[in-house]
């Protein structure tokens, strides 16, 4: 008969000390820095750009705009994870050099998405911070790979990834000795198809709990809805988030991917003029007045 006594207690062991890297031991959070910008001190962070790099005049537009607007990190994808074979697969290294160059040109640190392990190096040679998408976030494989890098990464979550695998997930990259992660909710995959995903912010503010690592929200992949985007980015905002990464646009309608999504510059202006309001020091304030 398979004694549960001695079973048990072992398995707990194992899987409590699988995430021990990862927990939150005190108060202290974990600031993690791209370039000059620090992700999770008393700062929101906003990463904008577009969900694909298409072309120099495309992307540069786009970083110079959210740039302007307040934005300090420019994103783009090179490497795209389509559902369609038949999609846009990214420009790949033309597509990093031209990032690249955009943000050089409005002074912006840049991150975007590695898929494979073969394609780590070259990806370290031009990003400031690596994104691992949610497709991605299980590949133990890749994870491993990114533990060794000197770049600071940006671990989605897999759209039907739980909380804890999540937090197993970024467990990987700290043991294998790299601890600048920052996790990004982007949205699981629920009963309700209304919209592309559920964006799940008692999660963030649970795994805020879990973890000392900063956590951002990506609004347009979470709602897939240009009109719904400003107004999640706040509210992630409200639960705790230490930022957000949304997609924007110089001509969403004709975007290669993602366009329902991406935000138009006015649009983007609108969002930051939302998230402007010092949404913490309000918070703060309240406490003080309760
Ligand atoms: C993206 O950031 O463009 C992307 C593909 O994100 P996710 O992995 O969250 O779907
Ligand atoms: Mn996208």
């Amino acid at each position: 008969m398979l004694d549960t006594w001695t079973v048990r207690p072992k398995e707990e062991k194992v899987r409590s000390a699988s995430q021990s890297l990862v927990s939150k031991r005190s108060d202290e959070s974990t600031v993690v820095w791209v370039g000059d910008i620090p992700i999770g001190g008393s700062e929101v962070v906003v990463m904008a750009g577009p969900c694909s790099v298409e072309t120099r005049e495309q992307v540069t537009s786009t970083a110079m705009a959210v740039r302007g607007l307040g934005a300090s990190i420019l994103r783009g994808g090179a490497y795209k994870p389509r559902t369609s074979p038949y999609d846009f697969q990214g420009l790949g290294v033309e597509g990093l050099k031209l990032l690249r160059e955009a943000g050089d040109i409005a002074g912006m640190p840049i991150v975007t998405e590695v898929m494979s392990e073969d394609d780590v190096p070259v990806v370290c040679d031009y990003a400031d911070m690596i994104q691992v998408g949610a497709r991605n976030m299980q590949n133990f494989a890749l994870l491993k790979k990114l533990a060794k890098v000197r770049r600071p990464i940006l671990l989605k979550r897999g759209a039907s990834a739980t909380v804890k695998e999540w937090l197993s997930a970024a467990e990987y990259i700290l043991h294998g000795g790299n601890g600048d992660v920052v996790l990004c909710e982007r949205g699981i995959k629920t009963f309700d198809s209304s919209l592309r995903n559920t964006l799940d912010l008692a999660g963030v503010a649970l795994i805020k709990e879990m973890t000392h690592l900063p956590v951002i929200v990506d609004p347009s992949h979470a709602t897939g809805k240009r009109s719904l985007v400003g107004k999640c980015a706040r509210a992630a905002i409200a639960v705790g988030a230490d930022g957000v990464i949304v997609e924007v646009h110089p001509d969403p309608d004709n975007a290669w991917s993602d366009g329902a999504q991406s935000l138009t510059f006015e649009n983007f202006e609108e969002l930051m003029e939302g998230l402007r309001a010092p949404l913490r020091t309000v918070q703060a304030e309240m406490a003080l007045t309760l």
